[in-house]
Order: C-alpha cells, then structure tokens, then sequence
C-alpha cells in the first residue's frame, strides 16, 4: 500500500470517530444535511474505498475505526429486525475492512434491544470479525417508538460484564432525543443534532453511567465521547460539586471526576476548537484525548488543518494524534506505518 505524504511533518494519526451507512441506515443521517449537499453525504457514507481512502492519505491517517452512522440500529424498535440490521452492517464493514486491512478497524453495531443477542454479536464481532469494540448511538427503542433504555439501566449489566471480559472500549456516540422530549428545542429545529441536543443528550447518559455504580462494579470499562467529551470537561466540576452538597440518594462510590478520569476518553471529533482543547487538557490531562475527525459529517481537512495549528507540546500532539489510541487498543507494533516509517 502506497500512501507516502513527504510534505507532512507529524506522524501518521489513527482516526476513531468515522462513519459509515448501509442502505438501511442511510436515511437516519439525511436530516444531517441540507437539500444539495444531501448526495454528497449519501455518496460519502456509502464509500468505504475511494475518496475516504484518498482523503486519508491527503490529511496523515493511517487508520480509521469505522462504525455505523446514528441512530441507525438503537432507533430499530423491532427487537428482530434490529439484530438483522446490526448483521448486515457488521458484515458490510468486514468485508470492505479485509480489501484495506492496513487501514481500517471497526467498532460493532448492537443490537441493544435485545441483550442478550448484543452480546452475541459483540462476541462475534470481536473474536470473528476482528473488531476492537462496539460504538452505541445512546438509548435504544425497544418494542415501540416512545420508548428510550440507557445503558445503565439494570438489563444491561451482562452486556457490560461481557465488555469487561472482552476488555474493548465502548464509544458512546450521541443521537437525538425522542421526540416526546423534544419541548426545550420546540420552534428552534436548529438546536436539534450535533449543533447541541446531541451534546446535551449524550453528555447526560454519560453521568447516568456514572452516577448508577456501574464503574464501581466492573473499574476497568472504558467509555469514550467524542465531540470533546460532549461538554462535560467544562461541566464535571460543577456537576461534582453539587452532587457532594445535594446528593439525594446517589449511591456511587466516587466522585464524578474520578470515573471521568479513570473510565473515559475524549475525541476531537467535530470540534476543531483550540480554547476548547486547552480545556480538556487543563482537565484531563492529554493521555486520554484521541483525534478523530466525524468525518463525513465534518471535513476530514478541516479537522487536520486545525489540529496542525494548535500551538500545544509536540508530545502533547502526538499523543493525541497516535499513542493513545494505540494504547487504548492495544496496536502497538500491530500497525503497517510505525511513526519512524515516515
Ligand atoms: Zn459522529
């Protein structure tokens, strides 16, 4: 595989937030879009070849972990129908990963309306299809439409049992909420999706995880967020502290920004802000912040031409580009472009 890029002065980066759609998920990611820039994005997610490829090789990532676009197989409120879709799309990615193997994993699609069949085909995608986790679109809808389920509700703790025994990180990518509780966004459809509500959504099924006990009964799971870690770097604080002066029966065993700091992982995906990076890293640390671009929802060039400028230590930079993501999932050594290959 030829993908030399002379000019380009950082290591080669491992991207872990791209998406990709089969026929029957596409429409979930037409909102996303507007009327004449819709068969561009159609075109996009369908690909898992050509331009994807070639704007890989123009922006420096060697890998991208691919998974489905959203809410794709969670909005599926037909338990059967569900763990078909979820198949289909486990084994279109697998097929397309084995033409391109140096470049691309993927995280599996689940069929989280059904348990026990998620973990089923967790355990097959990881162990057959050679995935290195599963990415979940949030809550599930299970039987009918008007109906939401969040992974820390009590049904999913053998599905959680089985991440830790697999020991593969989770991503927890945001989705809409139902439409029955969509009143604060009523007459700002604007709002709605990756402009906030997705933030809004996703950051608070995250502290639902930890708040419920869940990293107190399996320590070693690992959750990631994309976006920046979906606002919370900012709001952990706040969050903690009232929590400590009003806790109203919490049961958990730690603070929040324990979990935050020993279970999660944050992406640059869709926010190419330095201010807000900064943040994360004054927070956090930059051991655990992964570069991902969201892509084809934002611009893979956009992305590496921001994160080029941002004026953080070189190590700091390459962490973030490359060794946490190789840490996390363990490739070190396992990948065809080692940082000296360039
Ligand atoms: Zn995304």
């Amino acid at each position: 595989m030829k993908y030399d890029r002379p000019e380009f002065s950082q290591p080669w980066k491992l991207a872990l937030e791209e998406h990709f759609a089969i026929p029957e998920t596409l429409g979930d990611s037409q909102t996303y879009s507007e009327k004449d820039t819709w068969q561009e994005l159609d075109n996009n997610l369908r690909d898992l070849q050509k331009q994807r490829i070639e704007l890989m090789d123009r922006t420096g990532i060697e890998m991208s972990i691919l998974s489905l676009n959203s809410p794709a197989i969670q909005a599926i409120h037909d338990r059967k129908r569900a763990v078909e879709v979820a198949r289909l799309a486990n084994d279109h990615v697998a097929q397309n990963i084995a033409k391109h193997p140096d470049r691309f994993r993927s995280f599996a699609a689940l069929p989280m309306q059904d348990p026990e069949e998620a973990c089923k085909e967790l355990n097959r995608c990881v162990k057959e299809l050679g995935f290195v986790g599963a990415l979940i679109n949030g809550y599930s809808q299970i039987g009918e439409a008007d109906t939401s389920f969040y992974l820390d509700q009590p049904q999913y703790r053998q599905f959680w049992e089985e991440i830790a025994k697999l020991n593969v990180p989770v991503y927890l990518h945001p989705r809409e909420p139902l439409p029955s509780q969509q009143r604060a966004y009523a007459g700002h459809p604007w709002l709605l999706g990756a402009a906030w509500a997705f933030g809004v959504e996703t950051a608070t099924h995250a502290l639902r995880l930890m708040c419920s006990g869940l990293f107190d009964e399996h320590p070693k799971l690992q959750i990631i967020l994309g976006h920046l870690g979906e606002m919370l770097p900012f709001a952990i604080w706040r969050a903690e502290h009232r929590i400590l002066i009003n806790p109203r029966g919490i049961t958990c065993k730690k603070k929040l920004s324990q979990y935050f700091y020993s279970n999660f992982w944050i992406t640059t995906s869709g926010n190419f802000r330095t201010q807000a990076l900064i943040n994360c890293i004054l927070e956090m640390g930059s051991d655990r912040i992964l570069y991902s671009t969201d892509y084809p929802f934002e611009s893979m060039v956009e992305c590496e031409d921001w994160f080029n400028s941002v004026d953080i230590a070189q190590e700091d930079q390459l962490k973030i580009g490359r060794l946490n993501t190789e840490r996390l999932f363990h490739l070190q050594g396992k990948l065809a472009n080692q940082i000296s290959g360039r």
